[in-house]
């Protein structure tokens, strides 16, 4: 390991080794991590992942029990009419949309899989409501294959903390990620990004002070420069107008 620099930070990081650290930081602090959304079976973890988009998955937890009560398989989705869907998911965004989707879905899951939910990327790409990111999710939380989907939060905070550098797309995080973790921890690393950037690495004020990466963290490091350049700053000016700084 690195040693400490004067800031305090792990100092002349190599891109391995800053994988390694943050990594390891997670498997301690989090180490069993599940998605918060409520499914039992994977027909309903992929109903619940295609009502999450741009909905928070507290809401889709309020709005899924009584959707699958009435529509327990994807036979049943399948003959359910538009007015009868859209009822039950309308405190959802986007429900006339995401009413095609899940009956789309199912007619597709009925017609072509038997019923069932298909673990290969291909076939999952070929269903209504299903784009790479939901069908990352199912492959790595059903699956538990190596895949990892790429969403605000897994894009925001791997670029923060440095395990990314000016990725312009989802599908470049996605490739560097899956080609910098261990495939036997991806699908847990998709959760840690998950709920560090829900809960600590927020969007608009991540919680730093808080936080068990912020001595590996490239954003924080940054961040720590750019106030000390301030600070020096101030004091450069102080001393040319002959004012005196609080510091010895
Ligand atoms: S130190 Fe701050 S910016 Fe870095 S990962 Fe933690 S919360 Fe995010």
């Amino acid at each position: 390991m690195s040693p400490l620099g004067k800031s305090g930070f792990l100092v002349n990081m190599k891109e391995k080794e800053r994988y390694q650290i943050v990594l390891n930081r997670f498997e301690v602090e989090m180490p069993s991590p599940q998605t918060e959304l409520h499914y039992a079976n994977p027909y309903q973890l992929l109903v619940a992942v295609i009502l999450s988009a741009q909905c928070t998955d507290k809401r889709v937890n309020i709005i899924t029990p009584p959707l699958f009560a009435a529509f327990p398989t994807p036979a049943d989705l399948a003959a359910a009419t538009p007015e009868q869907v859209f009822e039950l998911i309308k405190s959802c965004s986007y429900p006339n949309n995401k009413t095609k989707s899940l009956i789309g879905m199912a007619k597709r899951l009925v017609d072509e899989y038997d019923g069932n939910v298909p673990d290969d990327i291909d076939s999952l790409l070929t269903i209504p409501g299903v784009g790479r990111k939901t069908a990352n999710v199912i492959l790595s939380v059903i699956y538990n294959k190596p895949t990892m989907a790429v969403d605000t939060h897994v894009f925001r905070v791997a670029e923060r903390i440095g395990l990314t550098t000016r990725s312009r797309t989802p599908r470049a995080t996605e490739e560097k990620l899956t080609d910098n973790i261990p495939a036997d921890q991806i699908p847990r690393a998709h959760h840690w990004l998950i709920l560090h950037g829900r809960y600590v690495c927020k969007a608009r004020k991540p919680m730093c002070g808080e936080c068990f990466l912020a001595d590996v963290c490239r954003y924080r490091e940054k961040e720590i420069a750019q106030e000390a350049r301030i600070e020096a700053k101030i004091k450069a000016d102080a001393l040319r107008h002959g004012v005196k700084t609080s510091d010895k």
